[in-house]
């Protein structure tokens, strides 16, 4: 039995709503990011007839195809990359998203900044932080983070907006707490040195609750809103 995208926003949204009441935080305080990647246009379609606006997408090539194939809707639809971004695909990313969460290198975000077309408002940028250690690969490493701020804050073509965090899987909601209180702190820390910094990247299917107890102001919300993923396509 396949259940609706729609009963599956409900229930997010019903979830994301529970954590705010647990966090004393309004409910749109926090955005809610569906991750459409390996979905089919459909799914996005369907999303969007229940209301969902913001969407999230790993590879390159997939999203384009999803961005051309919804152009009708461009004007409506906010999209997302949280994949990694090679150097060579950073012209088609600057012209074609709202927002990019996943720099960790001053050359991808120079890029970026000289390639996004003036006729668009500056590209809505997040540096992704390694919270897990040896345990990720990914991110940048917390020691270099202030140096990559301040330099991502002077480009611009780009809106420096905050930071985002994919940690190890952990279970239990104090386990899965700490990685997120930790970006938190890092975001504060930013702020204190003069950045004006807005969005707390955090927090996935598992670990919503999580994130929000912690600040997190968009979830990044895959599976429990479409189910399982189909099997990848090639980018
Ligand atoms: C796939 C993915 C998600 C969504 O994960 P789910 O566990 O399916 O909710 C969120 N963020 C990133 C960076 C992802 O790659």
């Amino acid at each position: 039995m396949k259940v609706g995208i729609s009963e599956n926003i409900l229930q997010v949204r019903a979830r994301l709503a529970a954590a705010c009441a647990a966090a004393q935080r309004p409910v749109n305080d926090v955005a809610l990011l569906a991750v459409s990647k390996f979905q089919p246009v459909s799914a996005v379609l369907e999303a969007h007839q229940a209301g969902q606006r913001e969407f999230g997408e790993n590879y390159v090539q997939e999203a384009l195809d999803k961005i051309a194939a919804t152009s009708e809707l461009r004007a409506e639809l906010v999209w997302h990359l949280i994949g990694p971004l090679q150097s060579n695909k950073t012209r088609v990313v600057a012209e074609n998203f709202d927002w990019v969460h996943s720099v960790d290198r001053l050359k991808i975000a120079q890029r970026l900044s000289e390639q996004r077309p003036g006729h668009l408002p500056p590209l809505n940028i997040c540096l992704q932080v390694n919270v897990s250690g040896e345990a990720s690969k990914s991110g940048i490493s917390p020691d270099e983070l202030p140096a990559l701020a301040k330099a991502v804050s002077a480009l611009p073509g780009l809106r420096l907006r905050g930071l985002m965090s994919i940690p190890e899987p952990l279970e239990g909601l104090d386990a899965q707490r700490a990685p997120h209180a930790w970006l938190r702190r890092w975001m504060t820390e930013l702020q204190a040195q003069g950045l004006a910094l807005d969005t707390l990247s955090m927090g996935m299917s598992a670990d919503l609750e999580a994130a929000v107890l912690e600040g997190a102001t968009l979830v990044r919300v895959g599976t429990a809103l479409f189910g399982a993923r189909p099997a990848p396509q090639a980018d």
